[in-house]
């Protein structure tokens, strides 16, 4: 649903979500030209709508892990039993084919319906554009999606040190997500960088990341394939290098045996994002608690169901103090870009966690964590964008509404 209201306007609702303080009942958000004025006990403009008994209002969420540039995929990636080396596999030969283009694949994205109307802000991992593909099209762009954030981080991926020493990446490339993004109207700067993975990022590579002094995103602990492989150097994730590259060599690419040796040396970044954490066991868990200030975990909620993972320690997490956000990951492994439903999702999954905490995490936490309380974003308070999630109680369901002009 969406509502396009030009003058001063009040939404009522039975219950608003700040995110600032505990959840206001029986309140009014006052919306002049597309921004929140104020929020009151009664309506402060003579244009009302009220979302009735059953109805209550978020902010619009923060996306804090994303592929945008695999957008060109129709439908998550079918592949028998969800192995996580297939689904490489598959990935790799569909980023092989014709129809791959990461450039369209982003500005796809950014014109997608569901990731407009749910999310305000998204952290994307985008490839180095290969020499051949400088100038992304400029053509075709969709108007300037100001109140869209968008925050790429750079991914990295050498496992041989000959390469990592030779890659031109860093805060020098910064101009190259950018473009992408600028190409389809939103305006953007380098967030950071995305060493891969434990087995695709050699020491010297991840060395040179934490010295670039900017945030870092790392799949880490994502697979039990990725912890065997870590910690007795064998099984399927080895046999599936060893056939991207036959001298793949554990013994020079892994750093130490399991996800802590990492996870120390990420503490040393401004800001490090653990991108799915799925298998961290308790020591690595009271570590990232003790550096919640700086280290968050990104669970994305459905694309870890479709790998069929055990279940997400969601509360247990939570319970240690660990800094959790919400991702949608890649249209190779969710159905759409939405993380409204991703929130949904979570709540319906977790029934031990409070569906306040998980909006929360949809929100507020991943708004704190990118420094965009300040911009209104993840929160509704005065000078927030007037783009709103709302919910009827019953039945569940959440909606986008879009009261900037
Ligand atoms: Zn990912």
């Amino acid at each position: 649903m969406k509502i396009e209201i030009e003058q001063s306007h009040s939404l009522g609702a039975r219950w608003i979500h700040t995110m600032l303080a505990p959840p206001l009942e029986n309140h009014w958000i006052n919306i002049t030209d597309g921004q929140v004025d104020s929020i009151s006990s009664r309506p402060a403009h003579t244009v009302t709508e009220h979302l009735g008994e059953h109805g209550m209002v978020l902010p619009a969420a923060i996306n804090a892990h994303a592929h945008l540039e695999l957008s060109q995929l129709n439908v998550p990636l079918d592949v028998p039993n969800r192995s996580i080396t297939d689904w490489v596999s598959a990935l790799l030969a569909f980023r092989r084919s014709a129809d791959y283009d990461a450039v369209q694949g982003i500005q796809r994205a950014l014109r997608r319906p569901e990731l407009l109307e749910s999310t305000v802000a998204v952290a994307d991992i985008v490839p180095i554009l290969n020499e051949s593909r400088e100038q992304p099209d400029q053509a075709g762009g969709p108007a300037k999606l100001s109140s869209l954030k968008y925050l790429p981080f750079v991914e990295l991926i050498a496992w041989q040190k000959e390469i990592a020493e030779k890659l031109n990446y860093g805060v020098e490339q910064a101009g190259v997500p950018a473009l992408y993004c600028l190409s389809a109207g939103v305006p953007a700067q380098l967030f950071g960088l995305s060493p891969h993975a434990p087995h695709t990022v050699c020491p010297t590579l991840l060395d040179r990341a934490v010295k670039q002094n900017v945030p870092l995103a790392m799949h880490l602990a994502e697979t039990l394939e990725e912890l065997q492989l870590l910690q007795h150097h064998t099984g399927p994730l080895l046999d599936m290098m060893r056939r991207a590259d036959a001298d793949y060599e554990p013994m020079s690419v892994l750093i130490g045996k399991r996800p802590m040796d990492y996870l120390q040396l990420l503490s040393a970044a401004p800001k490090a994002f653990i991108i799915h954490g799925n298998y961290l066991d308790d020591e690595e868990l009271r570590f990232l608690a003790k550096h919640r200030d700086t280290m968050s975990v990104v669970y994305c909620p459905r694309s870890h169901a479709y790998f069929r993972h055990t279940p997400y320690p969601l509360k247990k997490m939570l319970d240690y103090g660990v800094r959790i956000l919400l991702g949608t990951d890649s249209l190779a492994s969710v159905p759409n870009l939405s993380l409204a439903e991703e929130m949904q999702f979570a709540v319906e999954r977790h029934p031990t966690v409070s569906p306040d905490v998980i909006y929360r995490l949809g929100t507020i936490e991943g708004a704190a964590v990118f420094n965009l309380v300040s911009e209104g974003l993840g929160t509704i308070q005065a000078g927030s964008p007037a783009r709103l999630l709302t919910k009827m109680l019953l039945p569940w369901r959440l909606k986008m509404i879009n009261l900037q002009r």
